[in-house]
């Protein structure tokens, strides 16, 4: 059916929110998302305000053929969230959490971020994995996996994830939960945005003490080779109250560093103790390790990821921090060709790795390390020579690695690393995408093709 100004105005009236147009005041920043590379134009943006605004959207896209994108917190790198000439379902309004705690089970809806989850559970001492990245959206986030402060004790987010609500490719609302449509939740975990747009979630929560011990302490950047060689060395049989990510960076003032970002989630006294050695190798130039509330910790990422910068990601799982690779990465790190560009390590262990591969849609259950190469920068018109870099760095440590993290997957990744993510579980999911979306209508993701 065509798309005509009585179709889009009929659709305008079936929504509680709006639907804007090239043109509109709220168009263009509404279809901006965290990587400023974007630059997308939809036809139309739904800003749904419920689920019934989900399933017009939905319905609405299917008697016109539009090419539909769904935005949660709108972080994907690859852009995802945002389409040309289709539809984008902007989840972004929909932002409500309700927590049962004596349950321990929190619903969240798709427009909210990690520090509107952590805000609300934590006023009742409880929380679940989440990521890193305040800003971030839970929704992209939990159901491409889900790797955070708590992934050691509690599994990836996808593990937490109890049931949702889901408007699947034939436009109705189910339910996915281990009693009614058990297969559907199974690929939620971990499938992405493959088989719907998900209108609730549903989590487990844990306790979780509101303060804890942890933050960064950094050295220069000369000392990076011992510094990995030591932070390869403290994850092995790390307990799962410590959690210790890795990264080489910029300071705000310029200055080369490599830092280790590191958290005691138990009890303070002894979080002290376990991070003393951390603190106590070689000359730090900057130690900000201390107590600090649990969402604070959830917010140290922010400042070097704000939106409207220009953005290229490569990565991958590594099994090992061995000296060869850890002189590859010293070795490209020290030609970072902006500022703003960051190489991230962040430890998956503990709880994460002990389910079979095929619990979940989300495969990796043996513990590694979650490599990013990231290339940040504002001015549109160097983009070629980070890119370069990004690319070059990738290809001296690509031979390290086995899989990938589809979260961190970029817009020209390959269909293959796609298929590498979810290893023996892409056929499952494959014969799934079938079940629930044979016309492959939601295919702006990281995509399963029905088969
Ligand atoms: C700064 C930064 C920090 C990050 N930190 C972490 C981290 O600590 N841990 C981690 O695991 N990952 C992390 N990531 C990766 C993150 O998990 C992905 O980028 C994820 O896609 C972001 O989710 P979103 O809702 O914000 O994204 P969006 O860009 O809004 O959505 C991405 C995709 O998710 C799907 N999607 C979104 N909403 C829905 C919905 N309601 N129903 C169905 N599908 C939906 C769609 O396919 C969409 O294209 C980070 C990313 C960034 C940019």
């Amino acid at each position: 059916m065509p798309l005509d100004s009585a179709a889009i105005g009929a659709f305008r009236a079936s929504l509680r929110g709006d639907v804007l147009q090239p043109g509109d005041a709220a168009y263009d920043t509404t279809r901006k998302v965290w990587n400023e590379m974007v630059d997308r134009r939809p036809a139309l943006i739904a800003r749904c305000r419920g689920a019934a605004d989900v399933l017009q959207s939905v319905r609405f896209a299917k008697t016109h053929g539009l090419l539909v994108s769904v935005r949660g917190g709108g972080h994907n790198v690859a852009g995802s969230a945002v389409c040309d000439g289709g539809l984008m379902i902007d989840c972004a309004a929909m932002k409500s959490v309700h927590v049962d705690p004596s349950a321990r089970i929190a619903r969240a809806e798709p427009g909210v971020t990690w520090a509107d989850f952590n805000h609300e559970t934590q006023a009742f001492g409880l929380a679940t994995t989440g990521g890193v990245v305040s800003r971030t959206g839970i929704a992209g986030l939990t159901l491409g996996g889900g790797i955070g402060w708590l992934a050691g004790k509690y599994g990836y987010s996808c593990d937490n994830l109890r049931a949702a609500d889901i408007v699947t490719a034939n436009g109705e609302l189910v339910r996915a939960s281990s009693g009614l449509n058990s297969d559907l939740l199974w690929a939620l975990r971990g499938g992405g945005g493959n088989f719907g747009v998900v209108t609730s979630f549903e989590f487990d929560l844990h306790v979780q003490p509101q303060m804890v011990y942890g933050g960064m302490v950094a050295w220069p950047f000369e000392a990076a080779r011992d510094v990995l060689k030591f932070y390869g060395d403290i994850c092995r049989d790390a307990p799962p109250d410590l959690a210790v990510n890795a990264g080489i960076i910029y300071t705000p003032d310029g200055h080369h560093v490599v830092a280790l970002i590191a958290a005691w989630l138990g009890d303070i006294a002894e979080g002290e103790a376990r991070l003393a050695p951390i603190r106590r190798f070689a000359a730090p130039v900057a130690d900000m390790i201390g107590p600090l509330p649990y969402t604070a910790l959830n917010m140290l990422f922010d400042g070097g990821n704000p939106f409207g910068v220009h953005r290229y990601w490569k990565s991958g799982y590594f099994a090992m921090l061995g000296d060869d690779l850890i002189d590859r990465i010293v070795e490209h790190a020290a030609t970072t060709t902006s500022p703003l560009s960051a190489i991230l390590l962040f430890r998956v262990d503990g709880a994460c790795t002990q389910k079979e591969p095929s619990a979940t849609a989300f495969s990796l259950r043996e513990p590694v390390w979650d490599f990013d190469v990231i290339a940040q920068w504002t001015n549109p018109a160097e983009a070629d020579r980070h890119v370069a870099w990004a690319r070059r760095f990738w290809s001296a440590v690509e031979p390290f690695s086995r899989g990938v993290y589809v979260n961190h997957l970029d817009s020209d990744d390959p269909s293959t690393r796609v298929r590498a993510a979810y290893g023996e579980n892409y056929a499952r999911l494959a014969a799934l995408k079938a079940k629930w979306d044979p016309t492959n209508f939601f295919r702006m993701n990281n995509n399963i093709v029905p088969g």
